[in-house]
């Protein structure tokens, strides 16, 4: 007997062991996706991890129902990749699956209504609508929900169904379907008896005397020159072309199909335009600084497996990975290009499609199931041998990767916070470098303190480049001192006269403004003039937030929506007024000062949809735009030719945010914003930063681009208060609408980790700076663990059985508690 282990989609530890029913016994291997039963009445897609002849010891193993692939859709190093994973980041490998494979490729049930073959019609009294229900079903056979809506031209049909099904006239199955539907074209051909050229001329002169079949005949040619080259006939024409076209008439396709003059049939097409590979195909000539870079980073690939580009803004970092991902492809290998998020592919994907036509695939979360199953599958296939991706496309199956470019490395939305796994995917890429022997190359103009230490140590090989490419020049950064224009009565709400002033020359010279506003989420709220009455959510420890065009205030964190009042709710005074400056108040304020002046939003409010970041950053390459004013989603790696202004409100916020990362953060963002600035021109872009506090150190370093510096204290501050680079963390976070269990039982476990990690290594519970998430309490525990010296796995083991020992006590069973290695 032969039994396989499988990983299933769910949170559960442990893999689960069923036995292979002899005919699909040849076809198994490992990664191969199969169908399984699993619990009652349940179905799941799950992957092979694992090919054995013994029987589990405490479960008699149920027989898999079905094998989905003969090639396996995951690979073996995959496999291995999603397990390391789990024991990393502490979390069940079903989870990892669950992330990892696009959702395209897991297995749908598909709730469907049939009759019953013994219904007693003479005794039952339908209603209307139910007869019409039924009437559907008889000529049926059998229909899902949605096609029943759509028969019985209502929305809601549940209470149809259910009546039915208590009358007992139908009864409710459920069909396993794949998700994934792969795009048909339907395309028309010459039958084969016209394959021959007596036939063909025979059959030209018969549609003389039937005009409209002689038209599509001829569109038909014309497509499809078969006089010339016999072959072409067997690819045929796309349907679409002939029966698009007004002028031919679709009867007389018709009457052609009937009498087999011409045939039907389907072909399976990408979801993707075909683009000309290669056409445009051109080695991107190098500037000489740009070319010592390059073979910098080749040498070092010699000899170490990671290799740091700090490079600063506009120092042409992109043609840079272009040289490189041109020669390691020539070399059979595969390329995975890692952008921290989907604002930043649009522009770069523009540049390298022309480059790399479609042997490259792009991957996010903005593209349907359908979509990702069909990259997925091409990388497989070995049809995509380069991919430009979000985070989720570490999990891509490459078998052959020659290297890992991770752009904007300091990132932090390279991590995933929720669900697990709650991994980094730049950490992901080194591990991946090490499974597929690849070169991994770290990218930033201001790299994270953790890389830059492991570039200091001489881990990582270190390649700078200090000038920006071409003309362009460093942006010139000066801090704008709010408290004198404060007291000099210069403020305007929130823009100092020097802004201002600057916005005007700026637009006088028809050149283009950023203004950059941290965070959607703290701003504007509403507060009571006389009282000081702020609308909090009732679910969340977080003030509301008030959106001026829906004249609404709405949670950030748990979508909870309100009017806003018209009179404190506390004393009934009318000064109920909004305060704080969001991207949207910004908006509008600026419509005042700069009646003229053409203004964008970019935030997460003005890009739900699809193409929502495309359409604005090309309305603002075109310069249909004036001024764009958004979140950090501005501040990453955008590269426009008009920009020559760059303002910054409420840094001082970012300064003083309670992290102990807040300013190397604070230093990321500032940098990267002025990056935007003066990327073009021989003339020096401007950078105004608005503080309350022009004496604070961090912002001298920004002003004067000196990264080092601001590492230089980072560093130092790490090392005296334990913190990474120095140590691990691990955070702990217990969940529950009661503040006093949660509480507790945070206590409980911290006290069981102290026993034996001891109280150096145990810091909190501590409630976080948002201490309440949709009515959920939380406590945080941070466990530090040092570099050296430790068996860093077997510490994980016990914080884990920690966790599990806890979820067990019948008191703590409700805590939710989650686990998030390497907190960020
Ligand atoms: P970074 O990513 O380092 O901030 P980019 O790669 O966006 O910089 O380059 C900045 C600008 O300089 C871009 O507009 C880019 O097209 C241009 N550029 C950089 N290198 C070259 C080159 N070798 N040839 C032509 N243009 C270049
Ligand atoms: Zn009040
Ligand atoms: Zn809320």
């Amino acid at each position: 007997m032969q039994f396989v282990d499988v990983i299933l989609p769910i949170p559960i530890p442990q893999l689960f062991t069923y036995s292979l029913p002899n005919d699909l016994y040849t076809q198994i291997q490992i990664g191969a996706r199969v169908i399984v039963p699993f619990g009652k009445r349940k179905v799941l897609t799950a992957v092979i991890a694992k090919i054995h002849q013994n029987p589990p010891q405490h479960y008699t193993a149920k027989p898999i129902l079905e094998v989905l692939d003969i090639i396996p859709s995951v690979t073996q190093i995959q496999v291995t990749l999603m397990q390391w994973m789990a024991d990393y980041y502490m979390c069940c490998v079903g989870e990892v699956l669950n992330v990892a494979l696009p959702s395209g490729l897991k297995i749908s049930s598909l709730s469907k209504i049939q009759i019953r073959p013994d219904v007693m019609w003479s005794v039952i009294k339908l209603t209307e609508q139910e007869q019409k229900l039924i009437q559907s079903l008889k000529k049926n056979e059998d229909m899902s929900y949605d096609e029943a809506s759509e028969a019985l031209g209502v929305e809601n049909v549940y209470h149809i169904i259910k009546s039915l099904i208590a009358k007992e006239v139908i009864l409710v199955f459920e069909e396993i379907r794949e998700k994934y539907q792969p795009k048909i074209q339907k395309r028309i051909r010459l039958t084969s008896e016209y394959i021959t050229e007596t036939n063909l001329k025979a059959l030209t002169k018969k549609l003389e005397k039937y005009p409209k079949q002689q038209d599509i005949y001829l569109a038909y040619l014309k497509q499809v020159p078969v006089f010339r080259d016999w072959t072409l006939n067997e690819e045929g024409c796309n349907k679409e072309i002939l029966t698009k076209d007004i002028t031919l008439s679709n009867s007389a396709l018709q009457t052609l199909l009937k009498n087999a003059v011409f045939e039907e049939f389907e072909v399976i097409i990408s979801r993707f335009e075909e683009y000309d590979a290669n056409k445009e195909i051109r080695p991107p000539v190098l500037s000489l600084a740009q070319k010592k870079a390059s073979e910098e980073i080749l040498d070092f690939f010699a000899t170490k497996d990671t290799v740091l580009l700090h490079g600063v803004t506009g120092s042409g970092k992109t043609e840079i990975y272009i040289d490189l991902i041109q020669k390691v492809l020539v070399s059979g290998a595969q390329v995975l290009f890692l952008l921290p998020e989907i604002a930043l592919t649009t522009q770069i994907v523009l540049r390298l499609r022309k480059i790399f036509g479609n042997q490259m695939g792009v991957y996010h979360s903005k593209f349907s199931d359908n979509e990702r199953v069909e990259i997925w599958q091409g990388v497989r296939q070995g049809k995509i041998n380069f991919v430009v991706g979000v985070r989720s496309s570490i999990f891509l199956p490459f078998d052959n990767l020659g290297l890992i470019i991770v752009d904007e490395e300091h990132e932090t939305s390279y991590k995933q916070h929720d669900p697990a796994p709650r991994y980094h995917a730049r950490d992901m890429a080194l591990v991946i470098g090490k499974l597929q022997n690849c070169k991994i190359l770290l990218a930033s103009a201001t790299p994270s303190v953790e890389t830059f230490y492991q570039a200091q140590q001489g881990k990582y090989g270190w390649v700078s480049l200090k000038e920006r490419y071409g003309e362009a020049l460093m942006p010139e950064i000066s801090l704008v001192d709010l408290t004198q224009e404060r007291k000099q009565k210069h403020l305007k709400g929130h823009f100092s006269q020097t802004l201002l002033d600057a916005m005007q020359t700026a637009l006088q010279k028809n050149e283009q403004i950023i203004l950059f506003q941290n965070r959607r989420g703290y701003s504007p709220y509403m507060a009571c003039k006389d009282c000081n009455y702020i609308p909090k959510c009732s679910n969340c420890a977080v003030s509301l937030t008030y959106h001026m065009g829906e004249y609404e205030l709405r949670c950030h964190y748990c979508g909870h929506i309100e009017p806003p009042p018209k009179k404190c709710p506390a004393c009934q005074s009318v000064k109920i007024e909004t305060v704080g400056l969001g991207t949207e108040k910004l908006e509008d304020d600026i419509k005042l000062f700069f009646p003229q002046a053409r203004t964008q939003r970019m935030d997460l409010d003005t890009t739900r949809t699809k193409n929502a970041y495309q359409q604005i950053i090309q309305s603002f390459e075109n310069h249909e735009v004036d001024i764009l004013i958004g979140t950090q989603m501005i501040s990453k790696g955008l590269d426009f030719d008009k920009v020559s202004l760059v303002g910054i409100f409420d840094a001082d916020r970012l300064l003083h945010f309670p992290d102990f990362r807040a300013h190397e953060r604070a230093y990321q963002m500032l940098t990267q914003v002025s990056g935007r600035a003066g990327r073009k021109k021989d003339s020096k872009g401007k950078v105004l930063i608005q503080t309350n506090d022009v004496e604070q150190s961090l912002l001298h370093k920004v002003v004067l681009n000196d990264y080092e510096a601001m590492y230089a204290i980072e560093i130092e501050e790490r090392a005296y208060f334990y913190y990474p680079p120095f140590t691990r963390l691990i955070k702990i976070t217990t969940k529950h609408i009661n503040r006093g269990l949660s509480l507790e039982s945070a206590n409980f476990l911290a006290q069981k980790l102290m026993s034996k990690l001891g109280k150096a290594r145990v810091l909190g519970p501590e409630a976080p700076l948002i201490h309440k998430i949709r009515n959920k309490f939380l406590f945080n525990i941070l466990i530090k663990i040092e570099r050296e010296n430790i068996d860093l796995k077997t510490v994980k083991k016990f914080i884990y059985e920690q966790v599990e020992d806890i979820l067990t006590e019948k008191a703590y069973k409700q805590v939710q508690i989650s686990v998030d290695v390497d907190p960020l």
